[in-house]
């Protein structure tokens, strides 16, 4: 059975290739199912990466397709592999089976019917583990409902409030309000942002296995103290307006991130991510960047204030493939700016955060797309 439509409209992009043909979308995808990577990944934010990893399937192609994408060798190159989607399902249980906290959808909008199809063939029974679609924002409701009930959470990156800086980066001028509207389905259909801490049981009777499971594989541990980073934190913002906030934010250093290469110390770990929705936003380089990334704060905390948690991100790299054409994307972003919107989360208020302390990555972080997992 053929899964796509003969005119898609998956994605606000609405370019009605006839996918059920095989006929290639302006995201580059076609009927095929592709898939760059499915591996244990440790470079998402710690709730989701946990100590044993983020189950992480990479998509191929994009329909947003950025400019500065780091994962230019799959959303623009189409680098990938062709499978089924029972080959898909296999996926997922094999990353369980590995010892994944979850799995780790990226990008996989254009593929949104496979994906459905393939959760559909193992959950609730074979795979307990949460899901959660990581996307970037550019989608339509209609085609987020399509996995209600089948996706726990969202990574939800916002990238524009400004028309002019969406069409500029990702020819995408209608991307602001697109991007409320999905953010608006996604939170309703997963929530609020929730936890489980590891070792301690939450109030409430019925519990997802995977908790009962991680309970069970590390009784007794507790966050008896705090990571030094919140200390630092605080040390660094004493007596700022968002001083009680901080007690509940948590950063991470994406040097260190970088450097992982397996599994991190559970005692670290302080909770992993059940449901509910992080907004991600990555701060950029360019003129109007920042006031572009407060904008965004502002209103997503005044629209939902703490039930969702906050990724600011300043992992902003210059990639070769822009430097020339986009001569104000090549460069790290300043650590002033990263500063400004981290001050203005904790002025608001923002009690679920997350925050970088290494700036801009190597490309080493970018995981190799050479089919692993697949
Ligand atoms: S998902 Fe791809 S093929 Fe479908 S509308 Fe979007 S760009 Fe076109």
């Amino acid at each position: 059975m053929n899964l796509y439509s003969s005119y898609c409209e998956l994605c606000p992009r609405k370019c009605g290739a006839d996918r059920a043909a095989g006929q290639r979308g302006d995201c580059g995808a076609t009927d095929q199912l592709r898939v760059a990577r499915a591996a244990l990944h440790f470079w998402e934010e710690p709730p989701v990466s946990g100590w044993r990893g983020s189950g992480t399937v990479f998509f191929s192609h994009c329909p947003l397709r950025c400019v500065y994408c780091q994962n230019y060798e799959i959303s623009s190159g189409g680098a990938g592999q062709a499978i089924t989607t029972e080959r898909l399902a296999e996926i997922f249980l094999e990353l369980q089976d590995q010892g994944a906290h979850n799995i780790n959808l990226v990008t996989a909008t254009q593929y949104v019917p496979a994906v459905a199809a393939a959760l559909r063939l193992v959950r609730p029974e074979s795979l307990h583990i949460p899901v959660i679609f990581n996307t970037s924002g550019y989608e339509l409701p209609y085609t987020l409902h399509r996995l209600d009930g089948l996706v726990d959470g969202y990574l939800f990156d916002v990238r524009y409030s400004s028309p002019e800086l969406a069409r500029r980066y990702s020819r995408a001028e209608d991307y602001p309000q697109v991007a409320v509207k999905a953010l608006e389905a996604a939170v309703e259909q997963v929530g609020p942002y929730t936890v489980a801490s590891p070792g301690r049981r939450r109030a409430g009777s019925a519990r997802p296995t995977h908790e009962l499971e991680i309970d069970a594989q590390y009784p007794g541990t507790s966050r008896s103290t705090r990571p030094t980073h919140e200390l630092e934190i605080n040390a660094k913002y004493p007596g700022a307006p968002g001083r009680r906030a901080l007690q509940d934010t948590i950063g991470y250093n994406s040097s260190s991130y970088r450097q992982n290469s397996g599994a991190q110390d559970p005692a670290e770990v302080v909770e992993l991510m059940t449901s509910g929705v992080i907004i991600r936003q990555l701060l950029l380089p360019v003129p109007g960047g920042l006031d572009d990334s407060l904008q965004i704060l502002r209103s997503t905390f005044a629209r939902y204030g703490n039930t969702v948690c906050y990724s600011l991100m300043n992992q902003y790299t210059p990639m070769p493939q822009t430097a020339q054409r986009y001569p104000e994307l090549a460069r790290p972003v300043t650590e002033a700016d990263y500063s400004a919107l981290v001050d203005a989360a904790l002025e608001l208020g923002v009690t679920h955060s997350f925050m970088q302390e290494g700036g801009a990555v190597s490309e080493s972080f970018i995981p190799p797309f050479d089919n692993t997992g697949v």
